[in-house]
């Protein structure tokens, strides 16, 4: 099937049989060096944890980005967000598992995996939660279980745009609410969190202080692209 219908590989767009050349794959695993921990942010200094980390601790223990925003796959990105390109998310999860299908196994011990969570609004307006497309394929091939149930995301109203750091984090935190039927998800679970892109971090933050409010063990992320700050 794959000789009778070839793709293009996601980071150069050259045409051929799978998901990412060689070549890309392997520019791919070398920007993994020298990631801090804990946010994937790239660590000149060699030290495993940045120095924000250091000084203001996100809730979230650890994660894992597959590149930079900005990189080879940025334009795949935005086909699969912004153009509808939703077959791309398998391309993604073949390109992930080709990444880390070396590293030591985070995913042992995780016992839920989760979606970044759209208002309805804004699913209403795309069609499709990007981060759930993604979810669903990885925790299918991990065996790991999913639920987009977990968490849900009210619309920010107001102008984002103009708003002081305070008042959009403030907003932030009073955006997302825990599903009641939901508890058992979310008390003494490891939980991993999957995005598509992560920028600030202040979303995956928020949304691991309140999974650790209502008990969650630990919280993780995997995102696509991390934007360097
Ligand atoms: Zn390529
Ligand atoms: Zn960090």
């Amino acid at each position: 099937m794959n000789f009778l219908l070839p793709t293009s590989c996601i980071g150069c767009k050259k045409f051929q049989a799978n998901s990412i050349c060689d070549k890309c794959l392997n520019i791919l695993k070398c920007n993994q060096v020298h990631r801090c921990q804990q946010c994937a942010i790239p660590c000149l200094n060699k030290q495993n944890i940045c120095l924000s980390c250091q000084c203001n601790p996100p809730a979230f223990d650890s994660t894992l980005c597959l590149d930079s925003y900005g990189g080879l796959l940025t334009e795949s990105l935005h086909d699969y967000k912004y153009h509808g390109k939703i077959a791309l998310a398998r391309c993604f999860a073949n390109t992930w598992q080709a990444v880390f299908n070396h590293e030591p196994s985070l995913q042992t011990n995780i016992e839920w995996m989760i979606p970044v969570p759209l208002s309805i609004k804004k699913l209403h307006h795309r069609g499709f939660n990007q981060a759930w497309e993604l979810c669903k394929i990885m925790s299918m091939r991990l065996n790991i279980d999913s639920d987009p149930f977990v968490l849900g995301r009210n619309h920010m109203d107001g102008d984002q745009a103009h708003a002081s750091r305070e008042q959009r984090l403030t907003r932030l935190i009073n955006t997302f609410r825990v599903n009641p039927k939901r508890l058992d998800r979310i008390a003494n679970q490891n939980i991993l969190i999957i995005d598509d892109v992560m920028t600030t971090g202040a979303t995956l933050d928020v949304m691991a202080k309140v999974l650790k409010d209502f008990g969650a063990q630990s919280v993780h992320n995997w995102v696509i692209l991390r934007t360097p700050l």
